[in-house]
């Protein structure tokens, strides 16, 4: 599958639709998921074109791994998490229900978080 220049988040990189940015550098955007589903729910993607966390893990470069990985701790400290806790999750593929295809953690926090999955049907 090829990376789809034209998904959301690609077009946030470009600036071409707003975002309420908690922190970028050259690895990494970091911003608010526009629908919440915790009192702390932030996003953080990196700023190469990797479709999910199977396709970064493979063709990222180490800086790029370690610049990622590193912001996401970042993040976590400045949106105020790190001491009460949180949760990373990133969604890969259809059974994820992955929706937007640019490799992407949430951070979610600010509050008990519950089970870690929703139960099954
Ligand atoms: P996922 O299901 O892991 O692909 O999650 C995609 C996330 O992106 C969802 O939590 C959406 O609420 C969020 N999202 C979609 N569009 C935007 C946007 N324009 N700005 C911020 N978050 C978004």
């Amino acid at each position: 599958m090829a990376y789809d220049r034209n998904n959301i988040f690609a077009k946030i990189l470009r600036k071409e639709i707003p975002n309420k940015t908690v922190y970028e550098d050259d690895f990494a955007l970091a911003f608010h998921d526009i629908h919440p589903q915790a009192p702390v729910h932030v996003l953080v993607i990196p700023k190469g074109d990797f479709i999910s966390m199977d396709d970064f893990s493979q063709n990222a470069k180490p800086a790029e791994v370690q610049g990622f990985f590193a912001a996401v701790g970042k993040v976590a400290r400045l949106v105020g998490v790190d001491k009460t806790g949180y949760r990373l999750l990133a969604n890969h593929g259809a059974d994820s229900h992955q929706e937007v295809p640019h490799f992407h953690v949430h951070i979610v926090g600010g509050g008990a978080l519950g089970p870690l999955l929703a139960k099954r049907g």
